[in-house]
């Protein structure tokens, strides 16, 4: 049986804590989330979009609504090239899956995702062609694949009480029901 490690092992979107992975080769650092959190947890860096191989730098991608943006019978919302509109729904949806399913079997306990990205965001994330607002494609494989499991972006872990309150969801989910 695998040794549980010392500290909570959390996903985190790797943007956060300043590897340069952005589309246009930038980083997203929230160094007071990464030092205040990281005393308390073991990272566990993922980057969708660079591990399902699209590459550093990349042409942005986004979310739209229907069949290469037109409203159709095939509904599923897509990941598409801004530009190029080359379809990443496809290859996204398979290695999300196998990844998170991977992270699963890792004993994760919790996950901090990159707000509103068409990866990463876990709600609010634009939708083109659709009123409403959507979530990444990875954002929603971690949520099918582990139910419960304490989730957030950066956006609302800025205040300190809320960071607390994130560490210990993760504790409890960490000891189990
Ligand atoms: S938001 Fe997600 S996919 Fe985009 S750069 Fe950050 S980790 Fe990679």
């Amino acid at each position: 049986m695998p040794r549980m490690p010392e500290r909570p092992r959390v996903g985190i979107s790797r943007c956060l804590l300043g590897d340069e992975v952005r589309y246009d080769g930038t980083h997203t650092l929230d160094a007071d989330l990464v030092s205040t959190l990281g005393a308390h947890v073991e990272w566990v860096p993922v980057c969708p979009e660079v591990e399902v191989g699209m590459g550093t730098p990349r042409e942005p991608i986004h979310l739209v609504a229907g069949a290469n943006g037109v409203p159709s019978a095939d509904a599923r919302v897509r990941l598409l090239g801004v530009t190029s509109g080359t379809d990443w729904t496809g290859r996204m949806h398979a290695w999300a899956r196998t990844r998170a399913e991977a992270l699963r079997q890792l004993g994760l306990s919790g996950f901090i995702l990159k707000a509103r990205s068409p990866s990463c965001g876990i709600r609010d994330v634009r939708v083109d062609g659709d009123e409403r607002s959507g979530r990444g494609l990875f954002a929603q494989a971690i949520v099918d694949a582990m139910p419960g499991l304490p989730v957030a972006d950066e956006d609302e872990l800025h205040d300190p009480a809320a960071r607390r309150a994130f560490l210990t969801r993760v504790l409890a989910f960490r000891r189990g029901p």
